[in-house]
């Protein structure tokens, strides 16, 4: 069976380069960073010719990136070391109501340690009211969370006006750009942010490695305690060859960005038009939106059984639900947007990839259109 994968959103497949520079650091550089040798040197060299690609990428100094295990850990390592570091004056955390799990449930935690924890509203396009943030902001956070691309969504936040609230009221923001790194040009600066989340298995690099930009001179405790790794930030020998595989996949993304960008708004598009064509279909989440995502609902129809007859057929989506403890909750994106619990049951997310092709467009979109249909005439008998 022919099959078509449009879960960029979740993972995308790694790249051949990004392979081979992944398998050249495991089979030649043995040596752990921190050793003086030479063994120890070429791991080193890999490791900081990676920090200056994925600082390359957004705009930031070497000096300002700390690698980590994947963007939850850059999101936790944010949001814990900002908070650990505070004083007892701020012990407020705004986030917007749409951030990814990763953000959310960790301040969560942090709730449950004490501090007040605050979701800032979003309007039904999936944009944060900045009017409900300025209020919120009165309350004198120690950091504000916005990401900069929703990963159900595609949708694009205003990260640099909250950046200028945020601080204005003395609070730092940190931004979680896992779904928007190799999708936007992404300038730290220009967004005016202190922190800010990337993960390589968004970008056709390896699961399991990301990095936390820190502008330099924020305040923050270190959240994994050990050795002196990562100038003290994060504790732990570096995930040399995954490290070196982010680089070359920071690399190639600021390289292909902006070829990439409108092949995919042009494929997700003519997608998106296929299937709004299905009747009782429409679009969640307005503009702007990276290039590559589209989440449409489909009415009258459940969703985790249209993925699932989809997947049989051969083509790869993904409900927004998560699966918490053998029970499906909704999206949390979709109901803060103020979507109908029907409307929020029956979406799908379609995530588009560099591989994807107009052929296979096409043929999604005619299955989708035709589980469509059998999930309506099931639900009718
Ligand atoms: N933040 C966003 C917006 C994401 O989409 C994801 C992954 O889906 C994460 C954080 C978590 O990244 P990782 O899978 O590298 O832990």
């Amino acid at each position: 069976m022919r099959r078509i994968y449009l879960d960029h959103n979740a993972t995308t497949p790694l790249d051949p380069e990004v392979l081979a520079a992944m398998q050249s650091v495991l089979e030649s550089i043995p040596g752990n960073p921190s050793s003086l040798h030479w063994y120890g040197q070429q791991a080193r060299a890999a490791v900081e010719e990676a920090r200056e690609s994925v600082a390359r990428l957004v705009g930031a100094t070497p000096a300002e990136i700390v690698f980590t295990a994947g963007g939850t850990e850059a999101d936790n390592m944010a949001l814990r070391g900002v908070a650990a570091a505070a004083g007892p004056g701020g012990r407020t955390i705004l986030h917007s109501a749409v951030e990814h799990h990763a953000v959310i449930h960790c301040a969560r935690g942090l709730a449950e340690e004490g501090w007040q924890v605050e979701s800032v509203r979003v309007g039904a396009d999936g944009r944060i009211d900045l009017d409900d943030l300025a209020r919120r902001l009165d309350s004198r956070p120690a950091l504000v969370a916005l990401m900069l691309a929703n990963n159900e969504t595609g949708v694009i936040q205003p990260v640099a006006e909250a950046a200028r609230l945020a601080h204005a009221q003395g609070a730092l923001i940190l931004c979680d750009a896992v779904q928007a790194a190799g999708k936007l040009p992404i300038d730290v600066a220009e967004l005016g942010v202190d922190l800010l989340a990337l993960s390589a298995h968004k970008l056709y690099g390896p699961k399991g490695v990301g990095a936390l930009y820190v502008r330099r001179g924020t305040r923050m405790k270190a959240f994994l305690r050990g050795g002196a790794q990562e100038r003290n930030r994060r504790a732990g020998t570096e995930n040399v060859a995954g490290i070196a595989a982010f680089g070359r996949a920071a690399r190639l993304a600021a390289e292909r960005r902006s070829s990439d960008a409108p092949r995919l708004a042009a494929l997700r598009d003519d997608l998106e038009a296929r299937l709004l064509a299905i009747p009782g279909a429409s679009r969640n989440g307005g503009d702007p939106r990276v290039p590559n995502t589209s989440n449409v609902s489909f009415e009258g129809v459940e969703a985790e059984s249209l993925m699932l007859a989809l997947d049989l057929a051969g083509v790869a989506v993904a409900t927004g639900a998560a699966c918490a403890s053998g029970a499906v909750e909704p999206s949390h994106v979709l109901k803060a947007m103020g979507l109908p619990p029907a409307r929020v049951q029956a979406s799908l997310r379609f995530s588009l990839g560099r591989a994807n092709s107009a052929e296979e467009v096409a043929a999604a979109a005619v299955a989708v259109a035709q589980a469509v249909e059998r999930q309506r005439s099931l639900r009718r008998s």
